[in-house]
C-alpha cells in the first residue's frame, strides 16, 4: 500500500511573527521556515504503518517555491522514501493546493493520503476536505487515532465535546490531530541517507490545472498588545478589582 503525505514549508512554530509595516502581509525575511506540525505528525503515522507492515511506500509531496525541497528533505530524513516537489513561488490558497494533490494522487494511485489538519501559517484547514470532495473519497479529519483493516480504515475523531469513531472506505483521506502520535527526530545518519533519495520536481503549470487565487488579502495585522497583570494581595481584593475595575461580576 501507498501512503502519500502532503507537507507544507511554514514559519517555525516559535518564531514570533511580525506583520509587515504596510499590513500587506507577515514578514518572511530572514525567518526560520519548519514542517508544518501537524505535517510532521502525519508523516510519522505513515512510517509507523510501513513499520507495521501495513504500507509500503511512502510518497511526501509539497508544493512552494525551491526552498521548500529542504522540508521535502526532512520528511525523507524522517522515513519517508521519496519525495515529489511542486515548484510555485506564488502563494496557493487551499483550493489550488487541492487540485495539484489531485493530480499527484491520480498518478500515484495511493490506498490512504494523510494531511495535517491544517497549516498552522494560514490556519485554513480546508485542504484535506477539498482534496476528498475533489475525488469523491472519503475523509476523516481530525484523527487521533487511526486503524487499517482489510481495505477500512477506523479513525478515531476529536471534536468538541468527545471523540468520534468513523469507518472508511479505502482509498480514503485522514487529516491527522495533535494526539495522533509523537513525531520522532530525524537521527544524523538518517539525514544523510536522506540525500540520496529521490525527489522529482516538477513546475506546478505543469500540471494544468486553475491555482489561481479567490481571494485577496485586504489587511493583516497584529493583536492588540495584552495590558499587564498585577498581584493582588487577597481573594477579596480580587473579587474588589473584578467587581469595580473590569466590571466582569
Ligand atoms: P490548510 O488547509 O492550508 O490549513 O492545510 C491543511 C494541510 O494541507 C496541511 O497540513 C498539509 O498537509 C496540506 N497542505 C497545505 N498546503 C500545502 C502545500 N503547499 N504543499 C503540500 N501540502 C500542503
Amino acid at each position: 500500500m501507498k501512503v502519500l503525505v502532503p507537507i507544507k514549508r511554514v514559519v517555525d512554530f516559535n518564531v514570533k511573527i511580525r506583520v509587515r509595516a504596510d499590513g500587506s502581509g507577515v514578514d518572511l525575511a530572514n525567518v526560520k521556515m519548519s514542517m508544518n506540525p501537524f505535517d510532521e505528525i502525519a508523516v510519522e503515522e505513515a512510517i509507523r504503518l510501513r513499520e507495521a507492515g501495513t504500507a509500503e511506500e511512502i510518497i511526501a509531496v509539497s508544493i512552494g517555491p525551491q526552498k521548500t525541497q529542504e522540508t521535502i528533505r526532512t520528511a525523507l530524513a524522517m522515513g519517508a522514501d521519496r519525495g515529489i516537489f511542486i515548484s510555485c513561488d506564488d502563494e496557493l490558497e487551499p483550493l489550488g493546493v487541492a487540485r495539484l494533490l489531485k493530480c499527484v494522487v491520480e498518478a500515484e494511485s495511493p490506498e490512504l493520503v494523510i494531511l495535517g489538519k491544517q497549516a498552522i501559517d494560514n490556519d485554513c484547514n480546508q485542504t484535506g476536505q477539498m482534496l476528498a470532495a475533489l475525488l469523491g473519497w472519503p475523509q476523516g479529519t481530525f484523527a487521533s487515532r487511526l486503524e487499517l483493516d482489510g481495505g477500512k480504515a477506523r479513525v478515531t475523531r476529536e471534536v468538541d465535546g468527545g471523540l468520534q469513531t468513523v469507518i472508511l472506505k479505502m482509498p480514503c483521506i485522514v487529516t491527522s490531530d495533535l494526539r495522533l502520535n509523537e513525531p520522532r527526530y530525524a537521527s544524523l545518519p538518517n539525514i544523510m541517507k536522506a540525500k540520496k533519495k529521490p525527489l522529482e520536481e516538477k513546475p506546478a503549470a505543469d500540471y494544468g490545472v486553475d491555482i489561481a487565487p479567490r481571494l485577496k488579502v485586504l489587511k493583516t495585522q497584529e493583536p492588540a498588545a495584552r495590558e499587564a497583570g498585577e498581584i493582588v494581595a487577597n481573594a477579596a481584593e480580587l473579587v474588589e478589582k473584578l467587581q469595580n475595575e473590569a466590571g466582569v461580576i
